[in-house]
């Protein structure tokens, strides 16, 4: 089988060719992203009718440059799978639509998949990883343990009741002056620092179960900063490494711990795979491969961790195999929980 995949659900415009034999690991032909990190800069976050129109402007154009990296064209394709939620409605919608159209235009089936789908099947593209499996998704929104059993059986084990870890680190970087996007920078500068400098919160901890939450971590930053700088009137290249490494020590001890939960949870599972870009962070993936012990610990490759086509692609080829194909009822979604399988079709209300 060989399917493009479409993805627009965010701050990334995508178009991925997969070609997959079964028994075999999947083929990634071409994998293109277009992102727009630069038009959202000034406005401090994403900008839902921005995004919209720079996907609808630039999808044709990441789909033709897919084709043409991977040498093919049109008729070569056996399906086109889009993601069609959970995400911006604007960007998602331009992703249906042109789905649809290329559809109607060569007859080609179509398969609606759901972004968070995408990623936690991920590990099934990259390493040909059998269910059931324990997912970590981890990014700038969101964060949940997932028990993938099928294609499209996920079971929810717990998640973040607040930020996602990404935006924790995004937050951190911006009130330390660090660029962005916070994950890397911060990285770097706690490489120089003293973790145990600052006694940062593990939320949470205290409660049974996988639940997580971030946003009094951001505060506790916020309160050692802001006395720092009252006391010497700044913050010196050592406060802020220092500030940095006990910020990320508190993110990878509160993950690792819930992780140890929802292994705990899942007695049967084949391996413990992670994705989303907080998955990049060095010290969050030695912590997880530790908790993980004699479990195989997966960790694809970042290209395939971030927002990105090939997943989509992927994720379209399992439910395709499984049966599934949409018509031109499919919906774009703005929330769509895994653990409901079927696209919405237009007027269901949903
Ligand atoms: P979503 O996919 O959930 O809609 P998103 O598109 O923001 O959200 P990703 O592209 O998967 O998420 O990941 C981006 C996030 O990953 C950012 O918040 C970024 O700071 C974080 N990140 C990237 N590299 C690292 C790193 N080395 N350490 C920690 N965080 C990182
Ligand atoms: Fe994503």
């Amino acid at each position: 089988l060989t399917v493009l995949g479409i993805e627009s659900s965010c701050d990334d415009t995508g178009a991925a060719l997969v070609r997959h034999v079964p028994g075999q690991p999947g083929d990634v032909l071409a994998n293109v992203v277009a992102g727009q990190t630069d038009l959202h800069a000034a406005f401090g976050g994403v900008v839902p009718e921005i995004a919209a129109r720079a996907h609808a402007e630039k999808l044709d154009l990441v789909v033709e440059e897919a084709l043409a990296r991977s040498g093919l064209t049109l008729r070569d394709l056996d399906a086109i799978a889009v993601t069609a939620g959970p995400g911006l409605i604007g960007g998602v919608l331009s992703g249906v639509m042109l789905a649809k159209g290329l559809c109607a235009a060569t007859g080609l089936p179509l398969v609606g998949v759901n972004h968070l789908a995408g990623h936690a099947l991920t590990p099934r593209l990259t390493d040909g990883l059998t269910f059931p499996y324990l997912m970590l998704l981890v990014s700038g929104g969101h964060c949940q343990f997932l028990r993938v059993d099928g294609p499209e059986a996920f079971t929810r084990l717990g998640g973040t009741i607040d930020d996602a870890p990404g935006e924790a680190f995004d937050k951190t970087a911006k009130l330390l002056g660090l660029p962005q996007p916070g994950g890397p920078s911060v990285e770097a500068e706690a490489k120089q620092g003293d973790p145990k400098r600052f006694a940062f919160p593990r939320p949470l901890l205290d409660r049974p179960g996988c639940d997580l939450s971030f946003s009094g971590l951001k505060t506790a930053l916020m309160r050692a900063r802001d006395a720092l700088v009252a006391d010497k009137g700044g913050l010196t290249r050592q406060d802020r490494a220092d500030l940095c490494a006990g910020f990320q020590a508190a993110v990878a001890d509160t993950l690792a711990e819930k992780a140890r939960r929802a292994l705990a949870l899942c007695p049967d599972i084949t391996a413990f795979a992670v994705a989303g870009g907080v998955a990049a962070n060095a010290t969050l993936r030695s912590r997880l491969t530790q908790v993980a012990g004699n479990i195989p610990f997966i960790a694809p490759p970042l290209a395939l961790c971030t927002d990105n086509a090939a997943m989509i692609a992927w994720a379209g080829i399992e439910r395709f195999r499984a049966g599934h194909t949409d018509d031109m009822t499919l919906s774009a979604r703005p929330r769509w929980p895994l653990d409901t399988a079927a696209p919405a079709l237009i007027g269901s209300g949903k």
